[in-house]
């Protein structure tokens, strides 16, 4: 029986994980949960699950969801009322609580840093889905993870893809859990992408593009900041910084493959010249459950994949022209030190500012390269914990003045008309 921490729990990784509790209950086991301000699913989990502690991010909700759990029917009350939590403290006592062996980061954006670094410090091992953490600070959570021995087995599918091929290898015992170092025979990697909601847009159609546009996926069912980087491919970009991290390759060896079908999740070339591929449908389920029952695999009833029904796979070159965040990715992983913490905080900003339709879709590339540039000068190459935090806030800020400005490639009045 493992012991799981949830973080980011009503979320779309946090739901999912949740389910495959349920369904292996006599494999895992909720020991702490954390979620931002949704409450009535939170209280739907805290009764489902009986955890024993939960951290909710705004803690002026803790009075709120005591009255709603104390409201409960008395069939529907947990079995123990968990102690709660609340604050960005509180997500730190949920990701290293006591009991727990293995933590998942569901948390979006760089609001999982912290936290992350809470249960690293406690020794626990991860479920990495909240890639901006390790994006943003990966010179300061690598060390942390060698000190405190915690494993970090990725989540994202297209990493687990890797890591699960690579346990086919002699070296899989080092492989990925994590230190950065080079994955000895790893030669290349190839991420494959979906190309995400404008992947058969004409580069000239994307002036039209709305946020109902960008936040429909074709193939995988995510939260809307992801779903809107999948759109722009930021999220590929920020898988190749995440995978060189993980698996330690240099950028010239980790490239971006769009599949439309996201059959294939990812392939490794190794020093023979084989090339590995993890394949299943589409379906986030499949990475978390490896993370959850590593080194072992648990016999599951899920759909399983008939390559006839599929019928094709097909790949090609994703266009940098149509892409540009994928470019600023590789850029700034390239410049690597604090680059990738501020190109990941002004994609965050820059996102955010796009849902709520302030932005075009088409400024998000320019705020980030924007920003990007005026860091070059005061870019640090050994960040600690507090120049990550501060270059982030700063990144932000840029972002948000930049908007205010109105510095603006497509005028929101032009684009209504
Ligand atoms: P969602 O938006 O669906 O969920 C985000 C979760 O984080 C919610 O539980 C939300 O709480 C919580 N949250 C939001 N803001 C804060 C905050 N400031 N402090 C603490 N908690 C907060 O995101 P996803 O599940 O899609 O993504 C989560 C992470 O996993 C991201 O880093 C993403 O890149 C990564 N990932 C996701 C995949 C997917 O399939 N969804 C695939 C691969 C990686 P609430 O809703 O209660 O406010």
């Amino acid at each position: 029986m493992k012991a799981i921490s949830v973080l980011g729990s009503t979320g779309s990784i946090g739901t999912q994980t949740l389910e495959i509790a349920q369904e292996f209950p006599e494999r895992f086991r909720v020991v702490a949960l954390s979620a931002g301000r949704n409450l009535p699913l939170l209280v739907e989990q805290i009764s489902q699950h009986s955890p024993e502690v939960v951290a909710l991010a705004d803690d002026s909700l803790l009075p709120e969801l005591q009255d709603r759990l104390n409201a409960l029917p008395t069939d529907r009350q947990p079995d123990t009322l968990p102690q709660l939590v609340g604050g960005a403290n509180g997500l730190n006592v949920a990701a290293a609580w006591d009991t727990a062996d293995l933590v998942v980061t569901g948390i979006v954006g760089c609001a999982g840093l912290l936290p992350t670094l809470a249960a690293v410090r406690a020794g626990k091992d991860l479920a990495l889905a909240n890639k901006e953490t390790l994006i943003a600070a990966g010179p300061v959570v690598l060390p942390e993870l060698k000190k405190s021995g915690s494993r970090l087995l990725p989540a994202d599918s297209e990493h687990s893809a890797i890591f699960q091929c690579l346990q086919g290898t002699p070296w899989a015992e080092n492989a990925s859990l994590s230190t950065g170092v080079p994955t000895p025979g790893l030669r290349r990697i190839q991420l494959t992408a979906s190309g995400g909601a404008f992947r058969d847009w004409e580069a000239a159609d994307l002036e039209k593009a709305t946020v109902a546009d960008a936040t429909s996926h074709p193939n995988w069912s995510m939260g809307r900041k992801i779903t809107v980087d999948s759109a722009s491919l930021m999220n590929k970009g920020l898988e190749v910084i995440e995978a060189h991290y993980l698996f330690g390759l240099d950028y010239d060896h980790i490239e971006i493959v769009i599949h439309p079908q996201s059959i294939i999740h990812s392939m490794v070339e190794l020093a023979d010249s084989s090339v590995l591929a993890q394949l299943g449908w589409p379906d986030m389920k499949l990475p978390i459950l490896y993370c959850l029952s590593w080194p072992e695999r648990l016999e599951t009833p899920w759909r399983r994949l008939n390559l006839t029904e599929v019928g094709q796979l097909s790949f090609r070159s994703p266009d940098p022209a149509k892409y540009p965040c994928m470019e600023l990715a590789y850029a700034a992983g390239r410049a690597g030190g604090t680059m990738p913490a501020v190109l990941n905080a002004a994609n965050e900003e820059a996102v955010a500012q796009f849902l709520q339709e302030r932005i075009h879709f088409l400024d998000i590339p320019d705020l980030i390269d924007a920003t990007c540039e005026r860091h070059k000068s005061d870019r640090m190459d050994h960040p600690q914990l507090d120049d990550v935090l501060a270059v982030d806030q700063w990144a932000r800020d840029v972002v948000r003045e930049q908007v205010e400005r109105g510095t603006r490639r497509i005028p929101m009045a032009a684009m209504a008309a």
